[in-house]
């Protein structure tokens, strides 16, 4: 079975609102709601990845758990929390997920058939523009950051806009968005760029020292939506010796835009096509979003990942090609980021 680590999740949201009582029971037990839990990853060979700590909207927590509403607090809160809930699963999982802070760390758990976790921060809305929390973050083992979600903050603004648009959404880096940009380069965190408005990208472009990363983000030229990136930008990823993680959610997949979940993975298949046209097989992964978007019928969760396989073999994928796409890019391009 083809080993995956991938680039963006947001279980670690869905265990905050579902499962706050006993999140590392539920994670290791199996979970029924989502597309991600211990026993699940197992099955579709997900051996790690980049778990998001986000603070959703209160208009979305309304909606999908009013009993958290009447616990909800800070943002800050929100993510220390979310950060807990990391803690516990590597705590109570008995050598079977760690928190990984170095390239070096994920190889290790690889080798001993651990789930490697690195905590991502989705969204700094919560976040001073001092640089304070994020210096707490970085040293409680938080190792990437975008510094947006789809809403203003003091940073700079998000993409934003219904489909079909262009990802030239709003301004771009605020002065504090800038230091952020400085301050992450200094501890040499990954920068997403994902969920920047273009205007945020080329100014991240042009500050950063680093890589530029989109963790879960798709071609724009193929599904028009203002989240997916311009070949223009995939060309900046390249040039930058970047990554680009595909997103496995139907809006971001289609060329209509719906979230239709009747959706081939051959879709899929032809964004790989198109990114590694543009970028080559060395810029190209994976970035599934799961627990944060409706996926292709055809592919189900995070088990069903050896039907993806299954297809890009069928669409003449090597072996080497899906080694790379699968793993190899991210184990690269995070040591390149984070150093050993
Ligand atoms: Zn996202």
């Amino acid at each position: 079975m083809q080993i995956v680590f991938d680039g963006h999740n947001d279980l670690l949201l869905n265990l905050w609102l579902h499962y706050a009582d006993a999140p590392a029971d539920a994670f290791f037990n199996g979970i029924a709601r989502g597309d991600l839990d211990f026993p699940r990853m197992r099955q579709g060979g997900f051996i790690g990845g980049l778990f998001a700590i986000f603070v959703p909207p209160l208009s979305y927590m309304e909606k999908m758990a009013p009993a958290r509403m009447a616990q909800a607090q800070d943002g800050l809160t929100i993510m220390w929390q979310q950060l807990a809930i990391l803690q516990q699963i590597e705590a109570e999982s008995a050598g079977r997920a760690r928190i990984c802070r170095s390239a070096a760390e994920i190889a290790q758990c690889r080798a001993a058939g651990a789930l490697a976790m690195v905590a991502h921060i989705e969204g700094a809305d919560a976040l001073d523009g001092e640089g304070e929390a994020l210096a707490a973050f970085y040293a409680a083992g938080v190792r990437s950051i975008g510094p947006f979600w789809n809403l203003p903050n003091r940073f700079g603004e998000g993409v934003t806009g219904s489909f079909p648009a262009s990802p030239d959404s709003g301004a771009g880096l605020t002065p504090q968005g800038e230091a952020l940009i400085a301050q992450a380069n200094a501890r040499r965190m990954l920068i997403d760029v994902s969920h920047m408005n273009e205007k945020a990208f080329w100014d991240t472009a042009r500050l950063s020292d680093a890589p530029l990363v989109a963790t879960h983000s798709n071609a724009h030229a193929l599904c028009a939506q203002p989240r997916n990136l311009t070949d223009e930008q995939l060309r900046a990823i390249r040039a930058s010796d970047g990554v680009v993680g595909v997103n496995f959610g139907n809006a971001f997949l289609r060329p209509d835009g719906k979230r239709d979940a009747d959706t081939p993975l051959t879709v899929i298949v032809k964004h790989l096509d198109h990114l590694i046209a543009i970028m080559g097989e060395d810029h190209v992964a994976f970035g599934s979003d799961f627990d944060g978007i409706s996926t292709p019928e055809a592919l189900g969760d995070v088990s069903g990942l050896p039907r993806l396989f299954a297809a890009l073999e069928q669409a003449g994928y090597t072996h080497d090609l899906l080694e790379k796409l699968a793993t190899g890019n991210w184990q690269r391009v995070l040591k390149q980021i984070w150093g050993e």
